[in-house]
């Protein structure tokens, strides 16, 4: 199931054909996603650059499996959205893509560690595995010294950090980020842009912005207005 499709010959992560996402809000649409064909291919960093209220998130929503779409067809490492049962859905949550909000979204209670160990347990994998996992990727992330640290005792750009590797914990060959620095100062939004880059040389990150200076850091810059993409 998670076989990337293949066309022409090169490797596609992700295919969207007509895609369209509208919301209903008393009498009136809105089309949040009016109509976006774009395909993604494996490995590298796109940006999604666009104004408030262009879809970008709404964008990344379909993408991550969290909101169904009104019309088209996404597919994701071989797995059509639009057509996937709810059990379906929960494992390509699970085991194919990894999210990273603006605002962080760890649990506050559980340290660094405890955090990043947590989706591995949601998916299956013994706790001492899971240990070293986390231990793993919170050192790739430069955060072998704040294991047991809670997100309360970490600075911003620390709890993105460990937020980028419990998105990693599963090994999912998708990244969602929509805009991870949007809470964080411009030298640490570098810091995180640059990791974010580095982690694109070995599986695909999609990370939304309205910093075109940060954007310029990714391979390939697509731009949304009005729920459509533009030249
Ligand atoms: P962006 O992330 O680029 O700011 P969004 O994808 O969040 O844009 O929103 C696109 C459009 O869809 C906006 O007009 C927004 O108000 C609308 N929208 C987003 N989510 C909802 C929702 N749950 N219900 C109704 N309208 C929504
Ligand atoms: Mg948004």
């Amino acid at each position: 199931m998670n076989e990337p499709t293949v066309t022409n010959e090169r490797v596609e992560l992700a295919q969207l054909r007509g895609v369209s996402k509208f919301y209903r809000k008393g009498d009136e649409t809105i089309k949040a996603l009016d109509g976006i064909d774009m395909t993604v291919a494996e490995k590298g960093m796109v940006a999604i650059v666009g104004p408030s209220g262009s879809g970008k998130s709404s964008l990344l929503h379909i993408l991550g499996a969290m909101d169904r779409l009104t019309a088209g067809e996404v597919i994701v490492a071989g797995q059509s959205l639009g057509t996937l049962p709810e059990a379906g859905l929960t494992d390509f949550r699970r085991k194919t893509v990894g999210i990273v909000f603006q605002s962080f979204n760890l649990i506050p209670n559980l340290d660094a560690l405890e955090n990043v160990m947590l989706p591995m347990e949601f998916n299956g994998i013994a706790r001492e595995a899971r240990r070293q996992r986390a231990q793993q990727l919170l050192s790739r992330v430069g955060l072998a010294a704040r294991l047991k640290h809670k997100p309360r005792e970490l600075s911003g750009g620390e709890q993105q950090r460990v937020a980028i590797a419990r998105a990693l914990a599963n090994d999912p060959p998708l990244i969602l980020a929509d805009e991870p620095t949007g809470n964080l100062d411009s030298k640490t939004s570098q810091m995180i842009y640059e990791l974010l880059k580095e982690i694109a040389r070995e599986r695909t990150v999609i990370v939304v912005t309205h910093a075109e200076a940060l954007a310029e850091l990714s391979n390939r810059i697509v731009h949304i207005k009005d729920g459509k993409l533009v030249a």
